[in-house]
């Protein structure tokens, strides 16, 4: 994403995407491992203890307002790590919480909603971990991927058939592309930039939803963009929605698919009430109405294209949001 203004958060998300790669490696090996060695090893995480699993049911809602807290409380410490620090071990006595949690959640019965909440939470606060410090544990990657496995096989059980485990859907109840993804001219930096989104027509505050389920990752002011939240969800995807009059959910707290992030705007460089959308996976921008549009599925809304095809000539077609979007 060198192609704008990144705000620190973000530029701290995106530099770190070969972490990440190698943590999944990570991650992947520990599955690997206990293939090869038999089930012996699978209760290699720390069980909860008895008498914890016993004491408490902890159910979908109860995990989900413990696990919003423990995003804030995890990025406030890793505010104040250094680079290359280890993770302090007041937060991996959480995340041994957290798993208990988790264990004493699985232990009864939970929705399908729910189970993907909660799942979201867990891989995106995991994510930010493993960016931010040195080599997480081995018994903690080995633990929170038997926990989202287990999770995983919940989800399918407990969702009847189609909806998958991402759950994805267009933000806005109608679908009209205005903008297309792709290369354009800018108009003002006069050089062919990327339109890293497409532009949906919509009303002046109407409600702009969540595409699947995840954690706000980002909620404020960006250059160019005005109004813009960012959400964090599984498998490294993650969307943007820009431009909002204003945003309605805090960084850090979890969101299911549907969910109201903010209100259609103009805010940030646009000359009309739009969303601009972003689908990123892996930290690279692509087009929605392809990478996206597979997630979705054909549910409804009918996606329809008002926007011409891209790639006119010099100074034609300016975008009417740039330098935002
Ligand atoms: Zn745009």
């Amino acid at each position: 994403m060198p192609l704008r203004s990144l705000p620190p958060f973000l530029a701290l998300v995106l530099c770190a995407c070969a972490t990440t790669q190698r943590a999944s490696l990570a991650r992947s090996g520990a599955s690997r491992l206990r293939d090869e060695e038999g089930p012996s090893l699978t209760a290699a995480p720390p069980p909860p203890t008895v008498e914890a699993v016993a004491s408490e049911a902890v159910t979908g809602e109860t995990l989900r307002r413990r696990l919003v807290r423990f995003a804030s409380d995890a990025q406030a410490a890793r505010a104040s790590a250094l680079p290359g620090d280890a993770m302090p071990s007041a937060e991996l006595a959480r995340w041994e919480s957290v798993q208990t949690d988790v264990e004493r959640f699985l232990a009864q019965e939970a929705s399908a909603d729910d189970v993907s909440a909660v799942r979201a939470l867990l891989q995106a606060i995991l994510d930010l971990d493993v960016r931010a410090y040195r080599d997480l544990p081995e018994p903690l990657l080995q633990g929170l991927e038997a926990r989202l496995a287990a999770l995983d096989a919940r989800f399918l059980v407990a969702s009847p058939g189609t909806v998958r485990p991402a759950g994805f859907r267009w933000p806005l109840s109608t679908v009209r592309v205005t903008s297309r993804f792709g290369k354009r001219f800018h108009p003002i930096q006069r050089r062919w930039k990327l339109h890293a989104g497409v532009d949906l027509a919509a009303d002046p505050n109407e409600p702009v939803l969540a595409a699947g389920a995840g954690m706000v990752v980002r909620a404020g002011w960006t250059a160019g963009y005005g109004y813009e939240v960012e959400l964090q969800h599984v498998d490294g995807l993650l969307t943007r929605y820009s431009h909002l009059t204003s945003t309605l959910v805090l960084e850090g707290t979890p969101v299911q698919a549907g969910d109201a992030l903010g209100l259609a705007g103009r805010t940030g460089t646009a000359t009309g009430v739009h969303l601009h959308f972003e689908f990123v996976r892996a930290g690279v921008p692509r087009d929605p109405l392809k990478e996206f549009k597979k997630l979705v599925g054909t549910s409804s809304p009918k996606v329809v294209i008002l926007a011409p095809q891209r790639r006119t000539k010099k100074g034609k077609d300016a975008h009417p949001e740039e330098p935002g979007a």
